[in-house]
């Protein structure tokens, strides 16, 4: 849509086809957009469960209704639907037509019984859950991202296969609204891309609010029990364990969606992860651009805004432009969020690059206090020549405080300007200028400096013992 409304906005003669009835992709119908309005209900419920820790009264909370909250997903999905509907892009001069379009050959499609030929393509028809081939899943019932906002009822019971991202949001979010959730995860921490500590430290909130882990387990095999469903997982030393729940959570991963669109046909390469483009956005057609999770990278909504950009200037201004993931920023929104932006300690090991580590604690911020959020920390790494490389937030309302270091990162502001610049107090943000003057202080409040202080200006040193 990024790429629709840009050309469209620039005077190119635009075409947007899509398969489903409505527009919007995943996100808006079956990802970022229901799951953050589920996860702020999940929110507000605990914290009517846990209202004496604000110093309020218990309240007795009656169970919840999945319907109640299905509504008001729908509600507010329809109300961020007018903003991605036809008319839109019709205003903007961009024509949309519904259909399933195949490729004849790289400048046609065949769409609605029609040939349509055009100089520039753009493949960016996202992704879709992946179901990996468990003994058993094919003969028992399953829920996908695709199902699970839309429940009759909140499920008593959830096996979750995956700890990825989406994975772990839900599993927090159904655990908070009454749902006994267990997690089974192949490796040895949720959350991989993440460092870590950072994601055990997640793992451990989600555990203290009731959510089971299965780490480095494997599924053997899922059965269908009528009423319940079996997952058999097995440990890393054989050891075997029946989890039997009412619903199964698919959350293994993303497919991108390349089917029936004949890209092989037509010579576009493909791999397992996705069409393959060049830095671009290019496949080797070079008249075809792919964007978004259907190339398999970095499968997050602005992320495929950006590619969309990168396509436009490329094919509608030929500007050439490539692009560039090093401060591409994510975040996960469990409670406490993890966002992350450059290189963690994982990928910096990996790239071997030297670095050093700043931390500061949400306890140490009076605001989070205030807020009743300690839990967390900012994790700030350097290079060798003490340049920010990368960050990571664990804490309340992390991905509203990364956006700070979106522009730091991005437009190269040093250190001590973001150290020496007023924030409001008190905030959550005064975090990030923390994390700065950790790095900072020890230079400005250094033995040489107070040693030049004294010579100069006579200072008398310490008042008290
Ligand atoms: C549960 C969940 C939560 C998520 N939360 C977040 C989040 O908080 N933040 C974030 O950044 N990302 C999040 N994501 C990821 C995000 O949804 C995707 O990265 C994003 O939607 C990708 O955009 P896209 O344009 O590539 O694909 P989409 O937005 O899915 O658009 C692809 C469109 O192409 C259409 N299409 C598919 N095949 C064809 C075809 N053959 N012909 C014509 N049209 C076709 C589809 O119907 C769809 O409308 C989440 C995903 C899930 C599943």
């Amino acid at each position: 849509m990024t790429v629709t409304s840009g050309s469209a906005r620039l005077g190119a003669r635009t075409l947007l086809v899509e398969k489903e009835k409505n527009l919007g992709g995943d996100c808006l119908h079956f990802g970022c957009v229901p799951s953050k309005t589920l996860i702020r209900s999940a929110q507000a419920y605990h914290t009517m469960k846990h209202s004496r820790a604000f110093g309020l009264p218990a309240v007795e909370v009656p169970p919840v209704d999945f319907g109640r909250i299905r509504e008001r997903i729908r509600s507010v999905i329809a109300t961020i639907q007018e903003h991605d509907s036809e008319e839109r892009f019709c205003s903007l001069g961009a024509k949309v037509e519904f259909g399933e379009p195949e490729f004849i050959d790289e400048h046609s499609i065949r769409l609605n019984g029609r040939l349509v030929s055009a100089k520039t393509w753009v493949v960016a028809s996202g992704s879709s859950p992946s179901v990996p081939p468990i003994e058993g899943l094919d003969k028992t019932p399953y829920i996908t991202n695709k199902e699970i906002f839309f429940l009759d009822c909140l499920p008593e019971s959830m096996v979750i296969l995956g700890a990825g991202p989406i994975a772990t949001e839900m599993a927090q979010a159904f655990c908070r609204l009454g749902t006994k959730v267990s997690v089974v995860q192949r490796s040895g921490q949720i959350l991989s891309r993440e460092d870590k500590d950072m994601a055990d430290e997640v793992m451990q909130v989600l555990a203290s609010e009731g959510v089971a882990f299965y780490l480095n387990a494997s599924v053997v095999r899922v059965k269908d029990l009528g009423g319940k469903r079996e997952v058999l997982i097995k440990d890393h030393e054989g050891k075997t364990t029946a989890l039997s729940a009412e619903r199964i959570l698919v959350g293994m991963g993303r497919d991108p969606n390349v089917k029936g669109l004949n890209l092989d046909g037509v010579g576009v390469e493909l791999d397992r992860k996705g069409i393959k483009v060049d830095a671009r956005m290019r496949t080797n057609q070079k008249n075809v651009y792919a964007a978004g999770d259907v190339t398999g990278a970095f499968q997050f909504t602005h992320a495929a805004g950006y590619e969309g950009s990168v396509v436009v200037s490329n094919a509608i201004f030929h500007f050439p432009k490539k692009a560039d993931y090093t401060f591409l920023p994510w975040c996960t929104y469990t409670d406490p969020e993890l966002a992350s932006i450059g290189m963690n300690e994982k990928r910096a090991k990996e790239a071997g690059i030297d670095y050093s580590v700043f931390t500061e604690a949400f306890r140490d911020n009076d605001r989070s206090l205030a807020e009743g959020e300690s839990v967390g920390r900012i994790k700030m790494l350097l290079d060798t020549h003490e340049k920010p490389i990368g960050v990571q937030i664990l804490g309340h309302r992390a991905g509203e405080l990364l956006s700070e270091w979106v522009a730091v990162l991005n437009g190269k502001v040093k250190l001590s300007t973001l150290a020496t610049a007023v924030h409001p107090y008190p905030t959550l943000g005064e975090i990030n200028k923390h994390v700065a003057g950790a790095f900072l202080s020890p230079k400005v409040f250094s033995g040489k400096v107070r040693k030049g202080l004294k010579f100069f200006f006579h200072l008398k040193g310490r008042a008290c013992g």
